[in-house]
């Protein structure tokens, strides 16, 4: 069968890798137009833990999600001999009164999550705020990440074809799948997807944990670099780096004070399905096509465990395999 994946992001390369754990015997092409992690993957800061959101309640299907990326990560790592995260847990810092009715719920029901007050805090990280301390938190080092599972996909015998993919090209291939972001969107306006640019500065800071608050930072496989972000802005128009800088420290300075060196940033657009819902989009849109997108701020949560679910319906071309929450109409 052959098999063309669009998209070298995490949504493309964790179903190429799943496909081909399945059957070593498929043909696929993995077009990309700039190169691995050339997209959001390569802009993402890393942080991968279940209590996202404003609310911070446990995500839908956040347990799978992370057990299957633990899994590629640590398959990735063992491809290219580097470790692909440290789990370095997070602290989710209160940054107002509901943040702390918020916390104060969460640890009443779930037993993997503390909460800290402000001293114990401030010994921890120098920020004295409430928090919500989430030990299984992870920092994930994403491009060394990306990196690890082509390698694997590569092994099992993928190709990596560096060129734009159009419609017209599926006329090659018994099944394609556009796992290609934000691209999407022009591909299949019908969709409706929503698109949000989002930057991270590349910071000179040495940091123990990964850090929420109004916005967040995260570590780097490299001890003195942290990342630092907090946009995500329906106008895509590029910031320039003194833009980028201005924006984000104006609302992380509030909450988190300390002496930073800016290096460089990092930009990305996310996609959504909608305003106002935050499950990805995985749908068969015709006999031979599928899209894997939506995965929003939630990439790393759920790349693996849909892409596996995703590679398992093409295969049995059975739609059917996918949650019902994923589908283009719910
Ligand atoms: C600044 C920022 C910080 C983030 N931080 C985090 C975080 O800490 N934790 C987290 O879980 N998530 C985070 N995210 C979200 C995460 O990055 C995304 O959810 C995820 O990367 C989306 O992956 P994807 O594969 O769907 O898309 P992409 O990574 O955008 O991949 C799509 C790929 O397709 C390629 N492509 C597009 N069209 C074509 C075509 N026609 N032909 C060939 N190739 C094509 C593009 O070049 C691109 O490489 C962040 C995002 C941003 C922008």
């Amino acid at each position: 069968m052959r098999i063309a994946i669009v998209g070298g992001g995490l949504a493309g390369l964790a179903t190429c890798y799943h496909l081909l754990s399945i059957d070593r015997n498929l043909k696929i092409q993995l077009f990309e137009k700039q190169g691995i992690g050339s997209g959001a993957s390569g802009a993402a800061a890393g942080l991968l833990h279940p209590y996202t959101g404003s609310l911070a309640q446990l995500n839908w299907r956040s347990q799978p999600g992370i057990a299957a990326t633990i899994q590629l990560l640590d398959a990735a790592a063992e491809s290219i001999g580097k470790a692909t995260y440290k789990p370095s847990g997070i602290v989710r810092c209160a940054i107002n009164r509901e943040d702390q009715q918020y916390f104060s719920k969460i640890v009443k029901t779930q037993h993997d999550v503390s909460l800290w007050d402000p001293q114990y805090t401030y010994n921890q990280t120098e920020i004295y705020r409430p928090a919500l301390f989430i030990p299984g938190g992870l920092s994930v080092y994403t491009n060394l990440y990306l990196k690890g599972i082509w390698n694997l996909c590569a092994h099992y015998g993928a190709e990596l074809v560096l060129q734009t993919f159009t419609l017209n090209d599926r006329a090659y291939f018994d099944k394609v799948i556009l796992a290609c972001g934000s691209n999407l969107a022009d591909l299949y306006p019908a969709l409706n997807l929503v698109l949000k640019r989002g930057e991270v500065l590349i910071c000179e800071k040495r940091l123990t944990y990964g850090l929420i608050g109004n916005g967040y930072l995260s570590l780097t496989d490299r001890s003195n670099i942290c990342y630092m972000g907090t946009t995500s802005r329906t106008d895509l128009t590029d910031l320039t780096l003194d833009g980028a800088t201005k924006l984000i420290r104006s609302k992380v300075d509030s909450w988190f004070k300390s002496d930073i060196q800016v290096l460089g940033y990092k930009s990305g657009i996310r996609v959504y399905r909608s305003l106002s819902s935050s499950y990805p989009v995985i749908d068969q849109l015709d006999s031979k096509t599928w899209c894997f997108t939506g995965l929003g701020s939630r990439g790393l949560m759920y790349h693996a465990y849909l892409g596996s679910i995703l590679a398992k319906a093409i295969l049995r071309q059975s739609a059917k395999l996918i949650p019902q929450a994923c589908k283009i109409t719910r």
